[in-house]
């Protein structure tokens, strides 16, 4: 599942042990191991495997250079969400014919980059913005492909902030206004729709709501007889944090496998992030202080929701290991950063091995939505990011300084 181990009580990525990354890059600092992502990456390809689909790494869980590009090395494409993104992915070298950008609010600066760029297509999620593209497209003497992401208004029985695929809330177009869109397509002469796009949340940890979906997408396309080339069924898929027993990529692609198989030359997109990342990468923080109240155990350390926010943003549980497992007698600590902030927490009522000033401690499922959701909040340079390769490892980003906090000022 990832490659994170302890040997003889030191906590390791691969073959490197975390506590030599403290000491020669300072904490926090973000650790992903190369051989996690790949292995992800793979066993996603090859449960897929009978139907070739296009896998479209999803930047915005992880988009650093290197470790988009250990994804890219292996054949992934990726997904954007803004002009941003793009700029990142073609840095990594990736074929622009890979690449897929969602997000319901490009600007016309982004789309005509995206066309400039011959991305394969666009996830549309309004009319509004098909116009745009066909206008930009048009003045760019250009043709833009384009899949309409759809909201089929089913539930993912996740967390309301990362739930995406009902009525409630603002991604994709539902079914009605989809059918009125297709009719309406030949007014759009520098558009083609050539596909149908959905994603109904994150962290989504079985396999019936995706079967709902996309069986409703079918009937959608059978009723109204429409000829699509490309199926994108989006991200999503769900990864241990806790207790969690998600589906394998093996039980997903047998739930969904036979359902998509009926439909042969479809071509089938997948984009997952957190699948990929999440389990591949740490935030090694250093414990700074422990404090004493009278009815808690604070354990404060140099990371902050400024580094992570998944714990004050979704309320997202993180497992927090010692990187050097001493086996002394457990207590329960809230564990907390240094921002002025109550809400600025990594972990409450954690029962560890008691810790002391200086210990280190590893916040585990860190890779997606960890580094890209990071800010300067408080003037705190942005922590670095290292990659691990077996017994070696490299600084991928590295850690901001104060004189880039007042670059721009
Ligand atoms: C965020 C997002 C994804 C990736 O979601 P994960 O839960 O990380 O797999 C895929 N597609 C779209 C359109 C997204 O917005």
């Amino acid at each position: 599942m990832h490659d994170f181990r302890y040997k003889s009580g030191k906590l390791y990525c691969e073959g490197v042990s975390v506590e030599k990354i403290a000491r020669k890059v300072g904490t926090p600092v973000y650790i992903y191991s190369k051989k996690t992502l790949r292995d992800h990456y793979r066993k996603l390809k090859d449960a897929f495997v009978s139907v070739k689909p296009l896998i479209c790494f999803s930047m915005k869980a992880n988009s650093n250079l290197s470790v988009c590009r250990t994804l890219v090395r292996e054949g992934s494409g990726l997904d954007v969400v803004s002009g941003g993104e793009l700029y990142r992915a073609l840095l990594t070298g990736v074929n622009p014919q890979k690449v897929v950008y969602a997000g319901v609010g490009k600007t016309e600066k982004e789309v005509r980059q995206a066309i400039r760029a011959r991305i394969l297509f666009f996830n549309v999620e309004s009319m509004p913005e098909l116009e745009l593209i066909n206008k930009v497209a048009r003045s760019m003497r250009r043709r833009a492909d384009l899949c309409i992401r759809v909201n089929p208004d089913v539930s993912a029985h996740t967390h309301h902030y990362i739930t995406t695929g009902t009525e409630e809330n603002k991604f994709g177009i539902d079914f009605h206004a989809a059918k009125a869109l297709f009719r309406r397509a030949k007014d759009f002469p520098n558009v083609r729709i050539v596909g149908l796009h959905v994603h109904i949340g994150s962290q989504i940890t079985i396999a019936a709501p995706f079967k709902k979906t996309i069986k409703k997408v079918f009937s959608f396309i059978d009723a109204n007889r429409l000829d699509v080339k490309y199926l994108n069924i989006g991200g999503g898929l769900g990864i241990v944090y806790d207790k969690e027993k998600p589906q394998s990529a093996l039980k997903f692609a047998d739930a969904i496998l036979p359902i998509l198989r009926k439909r042969r030359g479809l071509g089938i997109i997948l984009e997952p992030g957190r699948f990929i990342a999440g389990n591949a990468g740490i935030l090694l923080t250093r414990v700074t202080y422990i404090k004493k109240a009278r009815r808690k155990r604070f354990a404060i350390v140099d990371a902050g929701m400024n580094d992570l926010v998944r714990p004050s943003l979704y309320d997202a549980h993180h497992t927090i290991l010692p990187a050097h497992a001493k086996k002394r007698r457990r207590e329960v600590y809230d564990i907390v950063g240094p921002i002025c902030e109550s809400g600025d927490f990594l972990a409450k009522k954690r029962r560890i091995e008691s810790l002391a000033s200086g210990d280190l401690l590893a916040v585990m499922g860190a890779g997606a939505y960890g580094f890209t959701m990071s800010s300067n909040y408080n003037s705190r340079p942005r922590a670095a990011e290292v990659l691990v390769n077996g017994g070696r490892f490299s600084v991928v980003r590295r850690r901001e300084t104060y004189a880039d906090l007042v670059k721009y000022e």
